[in-house]
């Protein structure tokens, strides 16, 4: 084993998962399952609260604050085993963080907005907000499992602290939360966390930086990277949509608010990856052969089958976009920092 491979393979075992790590970090207060969608707890805020367009996604338009004409009096989905074929797949990308059973059981106290109705504009309003606020805490976590993060190790936990404290305002104050200052005011220190823990890959790149990898917010829809070498890149909010990403190396990359919309990471490596959500896994597309980071779920749509050997290209991240360009990264990855799979705008 070279150096190399030495210090990639303690990089992918020395992680633990976000979820364990909410646990366990002192002054947390946090439980694993807090930032993962607990649905049994929620009062289906996603099917009411959040708008939606007739689409690929989904197969009606939808209000936001008007329930889902598929949502249940129990508050449970009556198309949720056969969303794909009933043609909601963006229901089955879409992922709260663990927002909605905070807003139904903690800032409302388990009142819910139908047995309660006065409650439910304000109720709709700050389910946005706390999953943008989830969202962060997820990042934050999983950079408290990274060994090479360690340099930042108590700033993280300070943010961390402060935004789970944010999650547990009252209704009015949550509401008037400037959302987008608190990204503003978390990303350099995600961005200071990645930067720590890819430098062994960026110091192999040529004078210390591999500018074939350095592909941050690019436009890289329908790119033909199967194969690719892309280990240690940096895709922060990079569109990556329909990419032919088979069996790409993508360990160690950055990868937060990249569009990963129907992209193919059948047999791909993201083993040790930074800042990969499950929505992003979601709206992918993969096989058996591909390899994710501990604490994301292989989703179920996925082939269970693995597909041919990948081919390297021979060629790094080269895009075959749209030329687009001029598009910008924005705090946490992109703005909402999660693909749109949902097609929904959270404002
Ligand atoms: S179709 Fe989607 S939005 Fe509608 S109830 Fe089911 S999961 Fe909720």
């Amino acid at each position: 084993m070279t150096g190399g491979e030495e210090t990639r393979a303690q990089d992918t075992r020395a992680q633990g998962t976000a979820a364990e790590v909410a646990a366990e970090a002192p002054g947390a207060g946090m439980r694993p399952q807090d930032l993962r969608a607990d649905c049994a707890s929620c009062f289906a805020l996603c099917c009411v609260a959040l708008p939606f367009a007739r689409s690929a996604d989904f197969a009606v338009d939808k209000d936001a604050g008007r329930p889902c004409h598929n949502l249940q009096d129990d508050f449970r989905c009556g198309i949720h085993r056969h969303l794909r074929d009933e043609g909601f797949p963006g229901c089955t990308v879409y992922d709260c963080f663990g927002a909605g059973q905070k807003v139904s059981q903690v800032t409302f106290g388990g009142h819910d907005w139908r047995s309660e109705p006065g409650t439910a504009g304000r109720m709709f309003a700050v389910f946005p907000v706390v999953r943008h606020l989830h969202e962060l805490l997820w990042y934050l976590t999983e950079a408290l499992t990274l060994p090479g993060a360690a340099p930042v190790r108590e700033e993280v936990l300070r943010a961390r602290d402060e935004i789970d404290a944010l999650t547990r305002l009252g209704p009015e104050e949550l509401t008037g939360l400037d959302v987008a200052e608190w990204r503003g005011r978390v990303n350099p220190l995600l961005l200071r966390v990645s930067e720590l823990v890819r430098a062994p890959a960026r110091a192999g790149g040529q004078g210390g930086r591999d500018r074939k990898k350095d592909r941050r917010g690019a436009d890289l829809i329908g790119a033909r990277l199967r194969g690719a070498d892309l280990y240690g890149a940096d895709l922060r909010g990079a569109y990556l949509i329909g990419a032919d990403l088979r069996g790409a190396d993508l360990r160690l990359a950055d990868l937060i608010g990249a569009d990963l919309r129907g992209a193919d990471l059948s047999g791909a490596d993201l083993t040790g990856s930074v800042f990969l959500t499950q929505p992003q896994l979601n709206a992918a597309r993969g096989d058996a052969a591909t390899r994710i980071p501990p604490g994301l779920t292989r989703p179920a749509h996925w082939s269970a089958t693995e597909s041919a050997p990948a081919r390297s290209t021979g060629r790094d991240a080269q895009p075959r976009g749209r030329g687009r360009g001029g598009r910008q990264d924005a705090p946490a990855g992109r703005r909402g920092g999660r693909p749109k799979g949902r097609g929904r705008d959270e404002k």
